[in-house]
C-alpha cells in the first residue's frame, strides 16, 4: 500500500502541475494564472469558449485517468466475495457517498475499498444497524 501511495503523490503532483507546494506560492501562481487568462479573454472575447472546452477537456481527461488508476489501486474485485461485476467504490467511515466522484476518491483512495453490491448493501447495514465500524468488519471477517 505504501509505495501506491508513494506513486499515487508523484502522479498526482506530475499530473495537476502544480509548481508550487507553499500555499502562499500557490495563491501567487494562480492570481498570475488568472490574470494573464482575464487580459487575453478580454483581447480577445472568443478566447473564452476555448478555454472552456480545453478546461472541460481536462477535465475529463483527468477523470478517466483518476478512474483507472483508481481500479489500478483498488483492484477490480469485491474485497470481500471476490466478485468482479458492479463494483462500488466503499468509503470505509460508512459515510454517505458518491459513485463518480473519482477525484475525491482519488485523493482518498486508501480510505476506499472495492465492493460488490451485496457486499456493500450488507456493509452499511452492519455499519447502520450495528453501529460498526470497517474495523469491526475486517475483525469479523478475519481479513
Ligand atoms: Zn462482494
Ligand atoms: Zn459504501
Amino acid at each position: 500500500m505504501k509505495i501506491f501511495i508513494y506513486f499515487l503523490n508523484s502522479y498526482s503532483s506530475g499530473e495537476f502541475r502544480m509548481p508550487y507546494k507553499d500555499p502562499e506560492m500557490q495563491k501567487k501562481y494562480l492570481r498570475e494564472y488568472w490574470r494573464k487568462r482575464y487580459y487575453l479573454i478580454k483581447e480577445d472575447p472568443r478566447k473564452w469558449k476555448q478555454y472552456a472546452k480545453q478546461s472541460y477537456e481536462r477535465t475529463r481527461r483527468n477523470k478517466l485517468i483518476q478512474k483507472e488508476k483508481i481500479k489500478e489501486i483498488l483492484g477490480l474485485n469485491c474485497f470481500i466475495c471476490n466478485r468482479d461485476q458492479k463494483i462500488n467504490w466503499h468509503e470505509k467511515n460508512g459515510k454517505e457517498h458518491g459513485a463518480g466522484d473519482y477525484h475525491y476518491i482519488f485523493k482518498n483512495v486508501k480510505d476506499f475499498v472495492s465492493l460488490c453490491p451485496v457486499c456493500h448493501r450488507f456493509v452499511h447495514k452492519l455499519m447502520a444497524l450495528y453501529n460498526k465500524s470497517w474495523n469491526d468488519i475486517l475483525l469479523f471477517l478475519e481479513k
